[in-house]
């Protein structure tokens, strides 16, 4: 699976663009703040219509234009197809097509251009929050399975609201009468996001396992650990279990929640954790470790798309090669040596070499 070909108009600081691709690697190169990010969240916004940067859609059109239009051309599930959408500056919702067609939502796109990006952020993931590692997580399996993405939606939709009846309760008691039913709700859905997260925290956990052996040469035992709400004894329980669980943790917390005007405790707070030989590396992990575990997750992520969609997916890598020592980048270059990737840096060096090289300069391509 590959992008051949795309078309940008009025997309964040592009005029107009258009640009062929190499179906091996693409070197993006260019000074700072000429387009090479944007180009990367170009391609990702047009495999899955999220963005790994904007809060909202209006952000990615051009100062002054009315719309943006990305459009892409992939040989994808045996057949060259189209992607398009067109994105305003106001309120107007997106539109979405498919091969000409109009569609309602992304999920219909789904695994026509699936891509991962690592970012240099990504690196430190597993030293960060937990706020950073359930965004790292979520984004990876949003992609790999649409239901969770509604899910995921749903669940925050309700969280906001049950925030809003906490904070006005004080005020206006009755509220509180609603409460229960939100609760319930809450508690439903949120075991459907554990019972998702669970299958795949494991099957990340055994991916990147592998990847991090034939980097450490096996000398350190790397474990992935899913952490939910402590009721819930085993996420892998049936969910109408694992609701019952959530049922019983927010009956504990429904004092403190009141008390407080907000959500405490739920999967809204999950984590992971990973250990290499026992050891966690939140607490105890050099940079170097942490970095390389932070990799073999990235490439356990491709691994676990590829096997989904049965296509491998486009890699992008935003300036996360230059960050690397060259053990690290030739590790990385090694193990992505088949399928499409994307790689940007300011001073591409050593790279150029390695496939087709696009020079950007504000916004257009030299
Ligand atoms: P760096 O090497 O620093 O990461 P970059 O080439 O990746 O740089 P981008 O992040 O792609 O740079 O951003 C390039 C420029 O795009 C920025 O100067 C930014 O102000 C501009 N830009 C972002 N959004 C818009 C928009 N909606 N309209 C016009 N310009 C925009
Ligand atoms: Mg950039």
């Amino acid at each position: 699976m590959n992008l051949q070909a795309l078309s940008l108009r009025s997309f964040r600081n592009y005029g107009e663009a258009e640009l062929k691709f190499d179906p091996g690697v693409n070197l993006v190169v260019g000074d700072n703040a000429q387009g090479k990010t944007n180009l990367l969240e170009a391609v990702s916004y047009l495999g899955c219509g999220k963005s790994f940067r904007a809060q909202r859609v209006s952000e990615m059109v051009r100062f002054g234009a009315d719309f943006a239009e990305i459009q892409g051309t992939v040989f994808s599930q045996e057949r060259e197809q189209t992607l398009r959408f067109l994105l305003f500056s106001g309120s107007r919702p997106r539109q979405i097509f498919r091969n000409g067609v109009r569609k309602k939502s992304a999920e219909e796109i789904a695994g026509v251009l699936p891509t991962v990006l690592f970012c240099p952020e990504d690196l430190m993931v597993l030293k960060t929050g937990a706020a950073q590692r359930r965004r790292f997580g979520d984004s990876a399996l949003c992609q790999l399975r649409p239901n969770y993405d509604a899910a995921l939606t749903e669940y925050n939709r309700i969280l906001e609201q049950k925030n809003r009846i906490l904070k006005d309760h004080f005020e206006n008691p009755a509220v509180l009468e609603i409460l229960p039913e939100y609760n319930t709700r809450l508690c439903q859905v949120g075991a459907l996001l554990i019972s998702y997260r669970a299958r795949f925290y494991e099957g990340m956990g055994k991916a990147a396992a592998r990847f991090h052996g034939q980097f450490s040469g096996g000398a350190e035992d790397f474990r992935l650990e899913y952490k939910t709400v402590s009721t819930v004894k085993d996420p892998f329980a049936p969910v109408n279990l694992l609701t019952q669980q959530l049922m019983e943790h927010l009956d504990r917390h429904y004092r403190a929640e009141l008390e407080t005007a907000q959500c405490l405790t739920g999967p809204h707070k999950d984590d992971f954790t990973v250990s290499l030989s026992g050891v966690d590396l939140k607490i105890y992990g050099s940079q170097g470790q942490t970095r390389t575990a932070a990799i073999s997750l990235k490439l356990a992520q491709r691994e676990l798309m590829g096997r989904e969609w049965g296509e491998e997916p486009v890699l992008l890598l935003d300036d996360v090669l230059s960050e690397l020592d060259p053990g690290r980048q030739d590790f990385v270059l090694n193990q992505i040596a088949s399928g499409q990737v994307f790689i940007t840096c300011c001073e591409p060096g050593r790279f150029t070499k390695l496939g087709k090289t696009i020079e950007i300069h504000k916004g257009s391509v030299v």
